[in-house]
């Protein structure tokens, strides 16, 4: 079999997880990872695959099929997607959904210039959870839609509150209401605000000298990420941190509840998620979804993409055969 040949770029949670996702899938091997970081200072999984310095990475073009993008959503994906987009086949898992439609336009002319597949937005939210969106909506067109999150700790809004100037170490957890839920899931159809939906809550180990409330203030007003919540930001020292919140879980539910067509009755389709790890989901989903992307551009296929372009059976190592003998 040839194996697809894939490397990532950048190796925090999601670059280790893509690792081990690679290492359960046979039709593909990990060929090099690359970080800004001295690559002499990145541990992998597996010290037989090297480590590049990202500065290098163009001359690496002929040696890989699929270039995994594992940095974070607020400020790595936005410099390095366009950019190695041009020059690679890409997965990534940006995740800020108010600014996917430009991040999408950033990424689809470099793409379709250099003949390659830039697939974004990938992993469960957005990824997933966007599918079961869609197929409630366009199954049940008479209906609403809700998704819940958690509780779980967010990686992206992690990621977000990390960068604060003044953070040394920091998570965010995102719960749902309980009561919201429930109303949804007995067909009410609420009207629920985001406020009303979930609330948010940060742990932060704050850094020598840093003023928590200037800190404080600039999480709960950052727009995108926590301006539309009621988020409270509690501050705590490294110890309690590193014994208290180290796990990565999460999930989370997608409700559609509509009305059939000529009896009326009530319909509910719902998606969950109960995760372990975040990271190692996600990355999961990213290793499948660079299978796909791998495809699609074999079949001359080009420019950005997202899930809601990519058909579900490119997602399979299997053959169209083996799926509709044993799937269908
Ligand atoms: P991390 O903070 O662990 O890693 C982000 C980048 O930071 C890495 O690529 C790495 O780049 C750098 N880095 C990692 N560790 C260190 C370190 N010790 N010192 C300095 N730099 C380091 O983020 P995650 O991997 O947890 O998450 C990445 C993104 O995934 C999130 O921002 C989120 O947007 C997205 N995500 C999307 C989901 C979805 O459903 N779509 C779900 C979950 C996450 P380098 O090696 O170049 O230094």
């Amino acid at each position: 079999m040839t194996q697809i040949r894939i490397a990532i770029a950048g190796y925090g949670n999601l670059g280790r997880g893509a690792e081990a996702a690679i290492k359960q899938s046979p039709d593909m091997r990990l060929v090099s990872v690359f970080s800004r970081r001295d690559p002499a200072s990145v541990t992998l999984l597996d010290s037989s695959v090297p480590v590049y310095a990202m500065d290098d990475i163009e001359q690496y073009q002929n040696d890989i099929d699929v270039l995994l993008l594992c940095g974070g959503s607020k400020s790595d994906l936005p410099e390095q997607g366009p950019q190695l987009a041009g020059l690679f086949n890409i997965v990534d898992s940006f995740d800020t959904h108010a600014k996917i439609p430009e991040y999408f336009t950033a990424l689809d002319a470099p793409a379709k210039s250099a003949g390659k597949v830039a697939l974004l937005s990938v992993g469960w939210d957005p990824g997933l959870f966007s599918l079961n969106r869609l197929y409630g909506e366009a199954i049940l067109p008479v209906g609403e839609t809700y998704t819940f999150w958690g509780k779980g700790l967010s990686q992206g809004h992690s990621d977000a509150v990390r960068r604060v100037a003044g953070v040394k170490s920091g998570v965010q957890y995102t719960i749902p209401s309980e009561s919201a839920m429930a109303r949804v899931r007995n067909g009410e159809q609420p009207t629920l605000s985001t406020r009303e939906k979930h609330t948010r809550e940060c742990f932060i180990v704050l850094a020598d000298g840093a003023d928590a409330e200037a800190v404080r203030s600039t999480i709960v007003n950052m727009p995108d990420y926590f301006s539309d919540y009621d988020t409270t930001v509690n501050f705590i020292d490294a110890h309690t941190f590193s014994e208290q919140h180290s796990s990565m879980p999460h999930g989370g539910f997608v409700i559609r509840s509509g009305v059939s067509g000529s009896d009326n009755a009530k319909q509910v389709l719902e998606f969950s998620l109960k995760l372990g790890s975040n990271p190692g989901f996600t990355s999961s989903v990213l290793v499948a979804y660079a299978r796909a992307a791998y495809k699609m551009n074999q079949a001359g296929e080009t420019g950005a993409k997202t899930v809601l372009d990519v058909a579900p059976g490119l997602l399979s190592p299997k053959t169209p055969a083996e799926l509709r003998k044993e799937l269908l």
